[in-house]
């Protein structure tokens, strides 16, 4: 039985991945959150899984389980949560990430980064690849999750060097689908629910700021195929959708979608926003033979669809 540790596993992406490496029956699965960004409500269909256990832990302090692969997933995501809390997000990233490079190197374990396509910030390049090495305001509003997600790959990269440790990195780009919080704050949880409640849609600035949106089961197939793949293989990927939609056309597909009485309305851009964002997915298609099969008008209803139920 291959023990997994998910950290992070009660939040968004963490709580799919859970019932990914649950569908194996080799694999024994511990989740491991402290419910910062996360809910419980995620992996309550887990509960009663005998190859399932939660941890209620913060990643900042050390702890010891024995495991074979660990996805680091714990640290918010929603600029809305981290910039709540720029300092817990920046020990999540750098102290957690030492806590779990210290359990991979005891269990001679696997660790999978999952880094974010931020460490590109507002691109003076486009799309993305991963040799870019980005544009960043190092003491900006966004600051505290980007810097800190790009000292965890040089942590990450050092130690690998050094110990021979085996690392995985994911430069993940935007991804949406079930398991989002309603009060997620991210653009597409944000549009989905305004328009399921009949209420303005909140478009920051004029909403001609572009991104890719990924589908949260193919960022997931990703994310298992790298942790698979050759071990030599060390350095960031990019994995998302290369679709590339303004945000404005986003609001209008997901009042289209949801026939709502809603209107748009335009609030201020925040500072620092990435006015382009769309990922080069050679690397992805060449080495974990990975592409995305959901489109965006597909992924959408799945996820219109499961803000339904739950709202
Ligand atoms: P999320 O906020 O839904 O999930 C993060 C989870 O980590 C939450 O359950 C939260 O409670 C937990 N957490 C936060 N700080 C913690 C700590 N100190 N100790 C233990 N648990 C902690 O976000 P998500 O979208 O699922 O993102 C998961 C990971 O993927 C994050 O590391 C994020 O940076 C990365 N990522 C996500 C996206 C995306 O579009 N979803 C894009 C790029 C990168
Ligand atoms: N956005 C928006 N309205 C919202 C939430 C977000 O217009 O209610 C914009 C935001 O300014 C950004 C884009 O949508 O340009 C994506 O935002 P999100 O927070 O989802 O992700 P990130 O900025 O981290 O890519």
């Amino acid at each position: 039985m291959k023990r997994i540790l998910i950290t992070g596993g009660a939040g968004f992406l963490g709580s799919n991945l859970c019932e990914k490496l649950l569908s194996d029956e080799q694999n024994h699965i511990i989740c491991l959150d402290n419910l910062f960004s996360g809910n419980i409500n995620n992996i309550k269909p887990f509960e009663k899984n005998p190859h399932f256990e939660f941890i209620e832990h913060d990643i900042i302090n050390p702890i010891d389980i024995k495991v074979d692969e660990i996805y680091n997933l714990a640290c918010p995501a929603s600029p809305v949560f981290y910039k709540k809390e720029p300092l817990g997000t920046i020990k999540t990233s750098i102290y957690g990430i030492f806590n779990m490079l210290e359990l991979a190197k005891r269990y001679d374990a696997k660790l999978l980064q999952t880094s974010t396509s931020e460490v590109y910030g507002n691109p003076m390049i486009h799309p993305q690849n991963e040799n870019y090495w980005g544009n960043v305001n190092p003491i900006g509003e966004r600051a505290c999750y980007d810097e800190s997600k790009r000292l965890a790959e040089t942590i990450l990269i050092e130690c690998a060097k050094k110990y021979s440790t085996t690392v995985k990195i994911a430069r993940i780009f935007n991804t949406y689908g079930k398991n989002m919080q309603i009060e997620d704050g991210r653009v597409i949880s944000n549009f989905i629910v305004q328009a399921l409640k009949n209420t303005d849609l909140t478009v920051y600035g004029k909403g001609e700021q572009t991104r890719s949106f990924c589908y949260v089961d193919d960022t997931i197939e990703g994310l298992v195929r790298l942790m698979n793949s050759q071990n030599s293989f060390i350095y960031p990927i990019n994995i998302g959708n290369d679709g590339e939609y303004k945000i404005i056309d986003v609001a209008e597909i997901i009042i289209d979608k949801t026939k709502s009485k809603s209107k748009i309305i335009h609030k201020s851009l925040p500072k620092d926003d990435p006015q382009v964002r769309r990922p080069d997915i050679q690397l992805a298609r060449n080495v974990l033979s990975w592409k995305p099969k959901v489109s965006l008008s597909e992924g959408l209803d799945k996820t219109i669809e499961y803000f339904r139920g739950v709202l």
